[in-house]
Formats: structure tokens, sequence, C-alpha cells
């Protein structure tokens, strides 16, 4: 595993290379298609503007049944089988029928790295600036690969399409402080007085909290609340982290390219949940290169189904981002508080928290789930 910084000035040596897969982006998205690559024989590149670990991109949470299920455990820093939620009316409890774990960032790309290595596999630091049909092209030279992922989070940057421009296009936006400090509850407060539409969160993780606000809104400042939050808690505002967070399905596959997490709008709207779903379907595109490089299926067939197998979850995240829609509106009234209320029935909280983690199930590591069977019989036929 590269521990290095990320090359600079003379060391930015020209990078031309000709290889089967070119993965351009080293998060949780480009790292589970590598994974996936593992000990195929083809020459895979994976490429980041940041070496490997370097930036973490999120609060880092997820269910404690992906990392256990991807073997990741080893950078566990902390478990959750309850969210707290404050509003201004009311504080509720929802015990949740499967646990959240917080994760240290570099530790989880670390072994995630392990497990995709392999003696073709090779790592670089570049920056992508475009493509041209099947050349990628890098502040370091031009890159060619037959089989090409955008994991490059939500610009995506290896579209054709016209630019994603925020505040304009329809982006989330969340910032967060990581001051050091312990807690026990993943914590979270919705509530105006923070942001209008969206939510505010304390994710502890060990020795370190994780403090940050999220606005549905992309026109809505966050730093100034974020700030006001840490305050409140009697936490310092330091080490900051933010990023814009699709929250609308895009295209998963383009021209030749395949594209999975934030930049094929992965992250689940409402919650701007988007580790495990780009975990779910870098994992799903790597199987489809996978399977063209074993000679199984040809490159437009797997783009085919990849793209079926994405579009599939198309009514869920559509019933995510109409209640993303709906919370926005509700303000912080006696209706968001009897929701967050209701939500203290552990049968309900139960039954909707079941069907949440199903968007995406830890299972899917083990192998194709039904429905990816389901489709991709339908996309082959
Ligand atoms: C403040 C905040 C907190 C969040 N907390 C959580 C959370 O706790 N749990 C959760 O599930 N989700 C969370 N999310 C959402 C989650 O971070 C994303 O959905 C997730 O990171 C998507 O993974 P990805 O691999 O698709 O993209 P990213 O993690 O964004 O990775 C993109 C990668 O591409 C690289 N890259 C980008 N542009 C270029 C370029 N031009 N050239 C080369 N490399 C490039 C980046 O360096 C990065 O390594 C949070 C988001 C934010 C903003």
């Amino acid at each position: 595993m590269p521990l290095r910084a990320t090359k600079r000035g003379a060391d930015r040596t020209r990078l031309e290379r000709d290889c089967d897969v070119l993965v351009c982006g080293a998060s949780f998205a480009g790292l589970a298609v590598a994974r996936e690559l593992a000990g195929c024989g083809a020459r895979v590149l994976v490429i980041d503007r940041y070496e490997l670990g370097e930036r973490q991109t999120s609060a880092c949470a997820m269910p404690t049944a992906w990392l256990a299920a991807l073997d990741l455990m080893d950078s566990w820093r902390q478990g959750f089988d309850r969210l707290v939620v404050h509003t201004p009316f009311r504080t509720a409890s929802w015990q949740l029928p499967w646990s959240f774990s917080t994760f240290d960032y570099r530790e989880l790309c670390a072994l995630l790295w392990a497990q995709a290595s392999s003696p073709e596999l090779e790592f670089e630091t570049a920056t992508v600036t475009g493509r041209a049909g099947p050349t990628v092209q890098t502040d370091r030279g031009e890159l060619r690969a037959p089989l090409i992922v955008d994991a490059l989070g939500w610009r995506r940057v290896l579209s054709n399409d016209s630019p994603i421009q925020p505040p304009k296009a329809r982006l989330s936006r969340g910032l967060e402080v990581h001051p050091p400090g312990q807690g026990e509850d993943l914590e979270l407060w919705i509530d105006a007085g923070y942001v209008r539409a969206g939510y505010s969160w304390s994710f502890p993780a060990g020795d370190e909290l994780r403090v940050g606000v999220g606005s549905f809104w992309p026109s809505h400042h966050v730093k100034e609340p974020t700030v006001r939050l840490a305050r409140d808690l009697d936490l310092p505002a330091v080490g900051y982290q933010g990023n814009w967070i699709p929250h609308q399905l895009r295209r998963a596959v383009e021209d030749e390219v395949f594209f999975a997490g934030d930049s094929a709008g992965h992250c689940l709207p409402l919650t701007a949940e988007g580790i495990r779903t780009a975990l779910y379907f870098g994992l799903a595109c790597g199987r489809e290169l996978r399977s063209v490089l074993e000679g199984n299926s040809s490159r437009e067939q797997a783009l085919q189904r990849y793209g079926a197998f994405s579009d599939s979850h198309a009514r869920k995240y559509r019933l995510l981002l109409g209640a993303q829609r709906l919370a926005g509106q509700l303000t912080p009234t006696r209706t968001l508080t009897a929701a967050v209320r209701a939500l203290e029935s552990r049968r309900l909280a139960a039954w909707i928290f079941r069907h949440y983690l199903a968007i995406a199930p830890p299972s899917f590591v083990a192998g194709r789930s039904a429905l990816q069977r389901r489709v991709l019989a339908a996309a082959s036929a």
C-alpha cells in the first residue's frame, strides 16, 4: 500500500500508459471495483489526484454488516445500535434493527487496496481532466483503456454531458469538522435553527467526533451552522471536510464508460448515505468488468447489464427523493416532531430500517443478489 504523500512538483513525472482497465478515483467506489478484479491477470491501473486514503471524503459511518461482510473490521472505530434524533420540541431514540459503525478512512482504503492487490494492479496519483473516447486525459499525460470506470465523485469528470455546476445543479451539500473528543451516540438534529432543509449530525469515532451540517438545498450555506453546532457542543471547529452530494440517480453508463458511486448519483437521497451504495455499485461494476476480462461477455453486454442493474434501483431512489423533498418542506413543526416520535416505535423503526438496508444489502458482497440475477437475465435475453 503506497504511504508516500501525493507526488508534487518534479516528482510528478509523465504518465502515458495503455492498460486493460482504468479505474479513475480511488475512494469507496473505485476501490470496490478494483477489489473485484483481484487476480484476474489483467493490467489494472487505478488513479486518483491524492494518495490512497489521504483525503477523507465523508463522516465515515456505515452499516456494520457491510464492514464485516467486506472484512474491513480492522478499520472499525465505534458501533451504535440506536440513533438519537433531536428536534426543537423533542429528543427521540430510534432503536435500529442493525447497527451503524464509524471507521477510519485511511485504514479502510488500505484494507480494500490490500484485497485488490495483485501483480498487475498499479496505483498512480494523477488528476483527471477529461476524456476523448477511450483516452483519459490527466495532468501527467494520456491513459488509454478499453474498460474505463469513472469513480471520481459528484463532478462526473469523464462524462461528455454538460458540466455539473453547483449551486444550480441538483446537489446537496455537506460540511463537517473533526474535533478530538468522545461521545456515546450517533446523534442527528432535524432543526431549522441549523439548516432549513437537511440535517445536522455528530458521529463519534473513538477519540474524535465528526460534527457537521448537510443541506438539501445547494444554495444554503453550511459553514456558519457547522461552526455554531460545534460551539453548541463545546467543541472546537477544527479539521474541516466538505463536499457536494448528488441526490439524484444519473446514467451509470455513457459511451464506453462505467460510472459508479457519486459520479452515477448512487448516494441515497434523504439520508445522504453514499458509502455503502458506492461499494455496492462498485462491486457490481467490478463483476461486470471481470466477466469481460474472463471472456464471458463483451464490453457492450457488460455496459448494458450494469446500466440496467443501476436503473433497476430507480424507484427506490425516487421514493427517497420524494421523502427528501417532503422533509425539506416540513418546517420544524409538530408534524415533523410527530414523525420523529413515531419512529420511537421499535416495530416501525425495524420495518423501515430493514427496507432501507435492503436497497443495498450486505449479502451482496458474497455474490450477486436475486435482484441482480433477475436484471442480468432480462438484460441478456
Ligand atoms: C460532509 C459529508 C459527510 C458524509 N458522511 C457520510 C457518512 O457518514 N456515511 C455515508 O454513507 N456517506 C456519507 N457521505 C456521502 C459519501 O461521502 C459519498 O457518497 C461517498 O464518498 C461516495 O463515494 P465515491 O467513491 O463515489 O466518491 P468519493 O468518496 O467522493 O471519491 C472520489 C475520489 O475521486 C478522486 N477525484 C475526484 N476528482 C478527481 C480528479 N479530477 N482526478 C483524480 N481524482 C479525482 C477524489 O480524490 C476521491 O478519492 C458524506 C458526504 C459529505 C459531504
